[in-house]
């Protein structure tokens, strides 16, 4: 199933994205609700981004492929960091490129949608705990975060986090083939089943560190290939089986 957050008559909605259309929903898409008969166009709505979480928990280096790409060595743990809420940005959403950045990149990633109240939870119940995936784009301010020494600053400014387009409720992590396309040319290529430290160890070892709540996000980082984006670039982040998340790039007026 995908569930989809958007506007209609100025009020956010969430509704179930079937073939072209959306189908709004009643109830709390955490925990019980109806799909109702009121529909409208997928092309049409106005996306939001699917939640508002608490917190964006980021995990670094977390594919083989792109350690070996930052030089850097395979953690024994996973790396930790926090994106912000106020950097959410939904599907068709503008990517603002500070002034101060002098390199901004993309990071195509698989985001888990936490469904409940997490809190040390055992790697065998982490199940539980997800209501769906996004693709997520970690958009990240390289040289910013090569000069603090530490990644607050680079990974938060607004607009940093675009995820989306919707949730998906089902998809198989054995076979999940993720890419990065920059004005549509193929920049990053793997698969989730790549990931170094896997999603239900994910939730176990960030809730030991943290409570989680219904809406946070993990994204559970990037695959090699990661390069710089530029004003007036398109950047699409896609998982197969979940759909392709679409943003723009524009200067910071
Ligand atoms: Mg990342």
């Amino acid at each position: 199933m995908r569930i989809v957050r958007f506007v209609s008559g100025r009020q956010p909605r969430y509704g179930v994205v079937e073939g072209a259309v959306v189908r709004e929903v009643e109830g709390d898409i955490f925990g019980k609700f109806i799909v109702t008969d009121r529909t409208h166009s997928l092309k049409r709505i106005r996306f939001l981004a699917p939640t508002e979480p608490s917190k964006i928990v980021g995990v670094g280096l977390n594919y083989r492929d792109h350690v070996d790409e930052m030089k850097l060595h395979t953690p024994d743990e996973p790396i930790i960091f926090l994106k912000p809420p106020s950097a959410t940005l939904p599907h068709r959403g503008r990517i603002t490129y500070p002034k101060v950045c002098g390199r901004l990149d993309y990071e195509a990633e698989l985001g888990i949608v936490i469904k409940r109240t997490a809190r040390a939870v055992p790697v065998g119940k982490a199940h539980r705990y997800i209501l769906g995936y996004v693709c997520f784009n970690d958009v990240t301010a390289r040289d910013l975060q090569r000069k603090d020494g530490q990644w607050t600053r680079a990974k938060s400014f607004d607009t940093f986090a675009p995820f989306g387009p919707w949730i998906e409720t089902d998809l198989d992590l054995s076979d999940a083939p993720i890419r990065a396309l920059l004005n549509g040319v193929i920049r990053q290529e793997s698969n989730i089943n790549n990931l170094i430290f896997e999603v239900p160890y994910l939730i176990h070892f960030v809730s030991t560190v943290m409570t989680l709540y219904p809406g946070d996000v993990i994204t559970t980082g990037t695959p090699s290939g990661v390069s710089p984006m530029r004003p007036g670039d398109t950047i699409e982040i896609e998982v197969e089986g979940i759909g392709r998340l679409s943003n723009s790039v524009v200067a910071e007026s």
